[in-house]
């Protein structure tokens, strides 16, 4: 017949702490940590470590007088003191996740496990800081589960749908090819964007199955085009993972046997992101792709760790710039800069560059005066069904007269 608080606390960034100075200073840190605790949370509370580098403080208001924020904010504030170990400061930092009884959960393991969820709200939105699990995070939760049953049904079903954006070539204002792009469409007709089950996808080792499914469909794509007589290009984004599988490249190898389409009209597309993890590996993909006769594009340039050895050391081809440079550079001096020195970049190493995110004449103009040839965006065309996209841009046979 209490009210009680359960604060889930972790260490940020323990993992690499332990990984990158010893196990011998990472247990001095859980050793230091857990006395800060002890002093901060006082001695009317319950503190445990639970875990790792997971520590679980149990309150009642009416046994400390204390508030759950204000225990979370003592033990915030209490890691931020650097830490010496072996002559040397260590900054640390806490992240808390704070569940209410009877407020959120009817039980020890469900204010567990809800507290456990706001500790990777408090995670995501920037470490350092504490969050309350809430209704709102309960929905996201709910929704992230419905999202994975929609996206398992349409991965069983192979009914994920592709959209194509068409790609343009600006000196010639003319479509060129297009980028697929994948939504989730249920029965209903509700469409779910990328953003919203991508993510999830990862998370879930889903991603592998999806992708193969958009190849696929993408090429089949591919072939219906150059059956109208339209050998359009066609770019396909590819994750992280897929890029850290190594048999990546045998699989493209068989999507592009079975459908029969030149490997020439495929493009792959990887971010910056995907580019970071093995390097050895990742080179090792990329290359035996690039043997393929395909082109490899690198998306968003200019968001992520941009560094400019990727693009010595990897076979890239192509070079996305990015849509915020894009959406800037008619009103931010700084922006069209950026994309300047993008725009010579990729000509000095002979790359091929896109502007992603065109929306305004202006921008379109002013990109075709720097010199970039390529451009999608909205003020060409958003991204269109495969219906809309054949009704539109193939079969355009000139009327005869
Ligand atoms: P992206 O590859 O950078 O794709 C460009 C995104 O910008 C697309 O969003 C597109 O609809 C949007 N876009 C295009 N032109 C404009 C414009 O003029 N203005 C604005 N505001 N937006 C524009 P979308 O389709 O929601 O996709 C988001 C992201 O999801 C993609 O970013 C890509 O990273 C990922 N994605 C989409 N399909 C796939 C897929 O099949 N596999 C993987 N791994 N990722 C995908
Ligand atoms: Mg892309
Ligand atoms: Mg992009």
């Amino acid at each position: 017949k209490h009210s009680v608080a359960l604060l889930l606390i972790d260490i940020d960034n323990f993992k690499y702490l332990n990984d990158a100075l010893g196990h011998k200073v990472g247990d001095s840190i859980i050793l230091s940590v857990s006395k800060r605790l002890q002093h901060a949370c006082g001695s009317t509370v319950t503190l445990a470590r639970v875990g790792g580098d997971e520590f679980a403080c149990l309150l009642t208001h009416e046994d400390s007088g204390l508030s759950a924020d204000e225990v979370a904010m003592s033990c915030l504030q209490s890691a931020r003191e650097p830490i010496h170990i072996d002559g040397k400061h260590h900054q640390l930092s806490l992240s808390i996740g704070i569940s209410l009884f009877p407020q959120d959960a009817a039980s020890a393991e469900e204010m567990m496990r809800h507290s456990d969820t706001a500790m990777y709200r408090a995670k995501a939105t920037g470490k350092d800081k504490f969050s309350f699990f809430s209704k709102d995070l309960k929905l996201a939760m709910r929704k992230r589960v419905e999202t994975e049953i929609k996206l398992r049904t349409a991965l069983d079903n192979n009914s994920l749908t592709v959209f194509f954006q068409p790609k343009y070539d600006l000196n010639l204002n003319k479509v060129v090819g297009a980028e697929s792009l994948v939504r989730l469409i249920d029965e209903d007709g509700n469409i779910t964007p990328p953003d919203e089950f991508i993510p999830l996808s990862e998370e879930t080792g889903l991603i592998h199955r999806l992708g193969k499914q958009v190849l696929v469909k993408s090429c089949e794509f591919i072939a219906k085009c150059v059956e109208a007589n339209e050998p359009f290009k066609i770019a396909v984004n590819v994750s992280a993972q897929q890029i850290a599988n190594p048999y990546f490249a045998k699989e493209v190898e068989e999507v592009i046997v079975s459908t029969g389409i030149d490997p020439g009209l495929i493009e792959l597309e990887v971010t910056e992101s995907a580019l970071m993890a093995d390097f050895d590996q990742t080179r090792n993909v990329l290359l035996a792709l690039s043997s393929l006769g395909l082109s490899l594009a690198l998306d968003d340039f200019g968001t992520g760790y941009s560094s400019l050895s990727y693009l010595r050391q990897f076979p890239l081809n192509v070079l996305k710039i990015d849509r915020s440079f894009i959406k800037d550079m008619d009103t931010e001096p700084q922006a069209l800069d950026i994309v300047t020195a993008i725009v010579r970049l990729g000509s000095c190493l002979n790359m091929v560059l896109v502007a992603e995110g065109l929306e305004t004449e202006l921008q379109f103009h002013s990109l075709r005066q720097l010199g970039c040839e390529y451009g999608q965006g909205y003020y060409m065309c958003k991204p269109v069904s495969e219906d809309e996209f054949t009704e539109r841009f193939l079969n355009q046979a000139p009327i005869m007269t």
